[in-house]
């Protein structure tokens, strides 16, 4: 079996599309969406994911105020600034670029961030709200995974789901949106026993590990749905320099029914889950106005 390939950045073009029609609708009533990005210091792939998501943004016609600190910077400058965002009524949405440098707490600074325009979803509030399946702004990579599930006609009730991974950011939030439609969901992570037979009865098998190609065909389950959101850069070998996933896509598409590549898969949905959020937060921001 050859798999077939989900393709993110179709997908991701299409909401987009969407995205950027309901950011003119509040435009023309005199709210424009507003996205603010904090980055600190001069992390190389920080500064790329920042610049992706201001283009991103003026592409969809959201605005983007993009607040730059030096490596050094007192976190209290961060969190005056964190507060006089919260307070401005024209900014919908504020995230904060992770890794943040040593000296920041950085629980603290997602704590600091008005819940209602927490965007990236990492508020201990929207966590919580999350795992109780309540309304909350999702994170913003599981997200996008949902959508492609949703977008594919993945049935997830009832499916045997394993993530691999348990970060605050990917494979946890995965878990529980998993949990919530009604998958059977494992979690396995770097102290698991046997991943070998947690990841061959996957259905569903979503690989958030951070170790390029290290999800190979034999692990999987003939038909399975493969989602990688691994964005890893070799450092060796011919392909060096190139991207990869956390899954070696030329064996495993020979044995699932349904892969995302890398790039191109679920990188593109992550920020467009990000400009979702933004649009939903300056919505409602607009309706409390009466506008
Ligand atoms: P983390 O490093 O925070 O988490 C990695 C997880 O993988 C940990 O839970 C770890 O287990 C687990 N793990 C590590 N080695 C093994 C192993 N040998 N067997 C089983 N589990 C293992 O990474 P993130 O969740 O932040 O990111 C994961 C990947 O996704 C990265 O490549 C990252 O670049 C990418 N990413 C992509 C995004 C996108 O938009 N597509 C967005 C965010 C991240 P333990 O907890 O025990 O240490």
């Amino acid at each position: 079996m050859t798999a077939r390939i989900i393709d993110g950045n179709a997908l991701s073009a299409r909401v987009r599309g969407e995205i950027a029609e309901r950011a003119a609708a509040l435009s023309a009533r005199g709210v424009q969406p507003c996205l603010a990005v904090i980055l600190v210091g001069e992390n190389p792939a920080s500064a790329v994911y920042v610049r992706n998501k201001v283009a991103a943004c003026e592409k969809a016609g959201i605005r983007s105020l993009r607040l730059d600190y030096p490596a050094d910077v007192a976190p209290a400058v961060v969190m005056t600034k964190l507060a006089e965002l919260n307070a401005d009524p024209a900014v919908h949405g504020i995230l904060v670029q992770l890794p943040l440098p040593p000296q920041f707490d950085e629980a603290a600074v997602l704590e600091a961030i008005s819940v209602s325009k927490d965007v990236d979803g990492f508020h201990a509030e929207n966590v919580g709200r999350l795992s109780q399946n309540q309304e909350a702004f999702l994170p913003c990579t599981p997200h996008g995974v949902m959508k492609m599930f949703e977008a594919e006609g993945v049935p997830l009730a009832g499916a045997e789901a394993v993530v691999i991974g348990r970060s605050n950011i990917v494979g946890k939030p995965m878990a529980m949106l998993l949990t919530n439609a009604g998958a059977t969901v494992t979690v396995c992570h770097s102290k698991t026993r046997d991943l070998l037979f947690h990841t061959r009865r996957a259905d569903i098998l979503v690989a958030a590990i951070g170790k390029p190609r290290f999800v190979t065909g034999d692990m999987i389950k003939p038909g399975a749905t493969v989602i990688d959101v691994g964005i890893n850069r070799l450092q060796s070998g011919p392909d060096a320099g190139k991207l990869c996933g956390d899954v070696d896509f030329d064996s495993a598409r020979e044995v699932a029914g349904l892969i995302t590549p890398v790039p191109g898969g679920v990188g593109p949905m992550t920020i467009t889950m990000l400009l979702e959020n933004t649009v939903i937060s300056a919505g409602r921001a607009a309706s409390a106005a009466g506008k």
